[in-house]
């Protein structure tokens, strides 16, 4: 008998029982698919809620050899499981980096894919779908289809940012970013409101990076009070060695009282005026600029055993300001909410059915688990609705499929091709289940 394993994501919510295999090789995965017929891929589970959830749990974190790197063209070419942390060690000592990563380098490669993830420079380069090059998925029937924008585009479209739902991303070959330090030159400056900040983000749209961290607990005229941070890799030449940092893990999750709104006002004060100046340049390392988050491992134990709800969402540039400014005051007005909220810049959407990212302005924050979240959750959805915008999937856990099919545009077209490549819906989510992506 095969034993189930308790198992979540970053969030720690929802928790599933799941019988987890993982594979090799792409006979052992063809030898998996037949003993059963649901399955959803799972990299290392860095998306918040259920999208790499379900009974059977195809985990491809040893599928994971790099297997060709052309430093001439820029290009590598891996399997699905390898991480970016494992990428990065390899990449940049040969003076290469990501073309786009999340806020975590514990990610995999299928996992960027399948949520088609942006960074810090959506604005200037895409999510991470735009720089593959060609990639191989296996799909329901045991067939492994090669697809790129040029070749069963259809695939590719509905593959970059489809959760999963197509089949198994099998090996990616995608583009490089050169470089020649190991640092960032960095820019952070001071916003007192969000109106200053939507002025900075116009003032520096030609930076490589940026980011905004805000203090949502702000209200009246310092709504949005923000710090933003702008990057470019240094061209100081590097000559040292190349070292990966990590500080510390918490051991244990944080009682409930730990987080409530005086420690978290307390917190967002001291992060805001410990910039003492309105504009500081500094030069800092890869690590410290793109995952400032892993320096504490498993900083998610600080939200307790009941887990937390990341909620992000985005809004169309022209509706950004007037939304923003809304949901914020919500947030405000509710008490509730985390430590600190990203804001980022979108560029041009790409070409992925179900990706996330439009023109616009895109905020992620996160929400402890408490009686009335989710009641709240919804009303913010409405919102973000009512101003054009949609939530991001892979740090959902609890939207409403109404929300979904009314935000996601093309969601009639990504479920004619997850049909035409998973007929019998056999690669499915706990979250493609709760949308009705999958009807069951
Ligand atoms: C601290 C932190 C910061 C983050 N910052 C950002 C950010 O800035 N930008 C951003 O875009 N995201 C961000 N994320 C989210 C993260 O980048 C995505 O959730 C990513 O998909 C996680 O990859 P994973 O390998 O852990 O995949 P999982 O979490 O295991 O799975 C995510 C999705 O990918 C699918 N999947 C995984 N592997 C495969 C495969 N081989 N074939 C088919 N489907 C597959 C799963 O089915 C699931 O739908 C952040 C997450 C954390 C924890």
């Amino acid at each position: 008998m095969p034993t189930t394993t308790s198992i979540s994501n970053w969030g720690n919510y929802p928790k599933l029982e799941a019988i987890v295999n993982s594979f090799k090789s792409i006979k052992e995965l063809k030898y998996l698919l037949k003993t059963n017929n649901n399955f959803i891929a799972r990299g290392n589970g860095r998306c918040y809620g259920d999208s790499s959830l379900h009974s059977h749990i195809l985990s491809t974190t040893k599928y994971n050899n790099i297997l060709a790197f052309d430093s001439t063209k820029g290009l590598i070419t891996c399997q699905a499981g390898v991480s970016f942390d494992e990428l990065i060690h390899f990449l940049v000592p040969k003076g290469f980096f990501l073309p786009v990563t999340p806020g975590t380098k514990f990610i995999t490669v299928g996992g960027a894919v399948a949520s088609d993830i942006h960074g810090k420079n959506h604005h200037q380069d895409g999510s991470f779908g735009r720089h593959i090059v060609v990639m191989d998925v296996l799909i329901a029937a045991g067939e492994v289809v090669t697809c790129s924008n040029q070749i069963n585009s259809e695939l590719f479209n509905a593959t970059c940012g489809g959760m999963g739902l197509t089949g198994i991303i099998l090996q990616v070959t995608f583009s490089l970013k050169r470089i020649s330090s190991y640092e960032i030159d960095q820019v952070s400056i001071k916003a007192h409101n969000l109106e200053e900040v939507f002025k900075l983000f116009e003032e520096y749209k030609n930076a490589t990076y940026s980011v905004a961290w805000i203090d949502c607990l702000q209200s009246g005229e310092s709504l949005g009070r923000s710090i933003l941070m702008v990057g470019e890799h240094s061209d100081n030449i590097q000559r040292n060695k190349f070292r990966s940092e990590r500080k510390f893990s918490i051991p244990f999750n944080f009682p409930s009282w730990v987080l409530n709104k005086w420690s978290i006002k307390i917190f967002n004060f001291l992060f805001y005026h410990k910039l003492i100046k309105k504009k500081v340049r500094s030069r800092v390392s890869l690590d410290q600029f793109f995952y400032p988050l892993d320096f504490i491992g498993r900083w998610n134990k600080m939200y307790g055993k009941n887990g937390f709800v990341q909620y992000q969402f985005v809004l169309p540039l022209v509706q950004s300001k007037e939304g923003l400014k809304k949901i914020l005051t919500a947030i405000g007005n509710s008490g509730s909410g985390s430590f600190l909220a990203v804001l980022k810049l979108f560029g041009e959407q790409d070409s992925g059915l179900i990706s996330f990212p439009m023109k616009g302005y895109t905020l992620a924050l996160d929400f402890p688990m408490r009686k009335g979240l989710f009641e709240f959750l919804d009303k913010l959805d409405a919102l973000v609705l009512e101003h054009g915008g949609r939530i991001y999937l892979t740090k959902d856990a609890r939207m409403k499929k109404e929300i979904f099919w009314d935000s996601y545009q093309r969601a009639k077209e990504f479920e004619k091709v997850v049909l035409h490549y998973n007929p019998n819906l056999n690669f499915r989510s706990s979250q493609s289940d709760r949308l009705a992506i999958t009807k069951l």
